[in-house]
């Protein structure tokens, strides 16, 4: 039996709780241990407690020394976008430019260009790329992600994806929860409703038989997938045993915010447009919001998601990194603290709960990740600060020290 014991961390951010997502005022409750340790015992996390107490039971166990800097657990990115091929360089630039969405699509850059690189790409390609993704998630002290799918649009590409994610999960430390995301587009090939029937008599049937999905995403937007046929794709893949995610409200209040309530889905994505009564809504259905604030920023927008109105109503907030190669390009939690913390108003304790425990149940894993307690999975972060409120204030500088996922030294 191996066993590693964790002392003198300046901040041990245990995020220990109740065992459900935090809401209201709990959003901002981190249960912060001072000159804290923790003992490890076979990649779980056996005791946590004053430093001096862990290193009483800790005979014969390998000590790490924080050394009085920040320890929290592994962050939790409960939206990515991790596997597609290539860069979209050329839309940076000409977003630059000042040029449209529509401009950029015209001119073949927007999402279709990143379909028919990942059409394209083999296997290996696709792997090898996003192995470089997943590196870049650890080295920011992530420890979980979800994945989405959705650049393929075609029966084999969409396996095709979720086969190299099944990969990744198997070839590198971070762990990856699969979601289907085939309505992410409707590809120019067929229109909107012969896609919804290949979705739901092919693709849907299949993922669910070969286990390759845990969730089902769809993008309910105008010119995407109407409440209507994000009706139709979600009841279907219910039916099939996969939980539900929906992309929504983020160019238009679509009513999406609605319809994940109706349908009980485990998360509703983005919300920036989403007003009142779509928060209403998710409340009385128990959805969780999931904030995109990287995307917001990276194209350039004023508008972010009503948060503070989010967290008065008492909806177990998640934030996210929305990590893809067109709206935000980023792997960094720390990042996306620093903006919700600026830009929507998020108090640093509220963005931590919201990027790790929030993050953890919107992924179904809330006894498993999210906190450093007694159980869990020993995946956790050391940090070179004393507070965890600078990991959101120095923006832009990497802090990471090291990070372990099941009590293994991985950073
Ligand atoms: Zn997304």
């Amino acid at each position: 039996m191996s066993s590693l014991a964790v002392i003198h961390a300046a901040q041990l951010v245990t995020l220990a709780g109740p065992k459900r997502p935090r809401v209201g005022a709990g959003m901002a409750d981190l249960a912060i241990i001072r000159d804290g340790g923790m003992l490890i015992r076979d990649g779980k996390i056996d005791s946590v407690g004053p430093s001096d107490e862990i290193e009483k039971k800790s005979r014969g166990a390998e000590i790490v020394d924080a050394g009085g800097r920040v320890v929290l657990p592994g962050f939790v990115d409960a939206h990515t976008h991790l596997v597609f091929a290539g860069n979209r360089l050329d839309d940076f630039e000409r977003r630059a430019h000042g040029e449209s969405y529509q401009q950029i699509s015209k001119a073949g850059g927007g999402i279709w260009s990143t379909v028919e690189k990942t059409r394209a790409a083999s296997d290996h390609d696709l792997l090898l790329q996003a192995k470089k993704h997943a590196e870049w998630f650890l080295r920011c002290g992530t420890t979980t992600v979800e994945a989405k799918s959705g650049y393929g649009l075609t029966v084999e590409d969409e396996l095709k994806i979720l086969r190299v994610m099944e990969r990744l999960n198997k070839e590198t430390p971070l762990e990856i929860v699969p979601t289907f995301l085939g309505a992410h587009a409707v590809p120019r090939e067929m229109d909107a409703d012969e896609y919804v029937e290949l979705m739901l008599a092919q693709m849907l049937p299949r993922i669910a038989r070969e286990k390759l999905a845990e969730f089902c995403d769809v993008f309910c937007e105008r010119g995407y997938f109407d409440v209507e046929r994000s009706r139709r794709i979600l009841t279907a893949a219910r039916e099939l045993g996969l939980r539900l995610r929906i992309h929504t409200d983020q160019l238009s209040n679509s009513g999406g915010a609605k319809l994940a309530a109706e349908l009980e889905a485990t998360t509703a994505d983005h919300l920036e447009k989403t007003d009142g009564h779509g928060i209403a809504a998710l409340k009385s259905a128990g959805v969780q919001p999931v904030l995109l604030p990287g995307s917001v920023y990276a194209l350039g927008s004023p508008d972010y998601p009503r948060v503070r109105e989010m967290i008065e109503a008492g909806l177990a907030v998640v934030i996210a990194t929305d990590f893809n190669p067109g709206s935000s390009p980023t792997p960094s939690m720390p990042m996306i603290l620093s903006l919700a913390c600026t830009q929507m108003k998020m108090s640093p304790a509220e963005a931590t709960t919201a990027a790790t425990i929030n993050g953890a149940y919107s992924l179904n894993r809330g006894e498993k990740i999210g906190s450093l307690e007694r159980g869990k999975l020993a995946n956790f972060s050391i940090f070179d600060c004393e507070d965890y409120r600078e990991l959101a204030y120095w923006f832009g500088v990497p802090q990471t020290h090291s990070v372990y996922v099941r009590g293994k030294r991985i950073v």
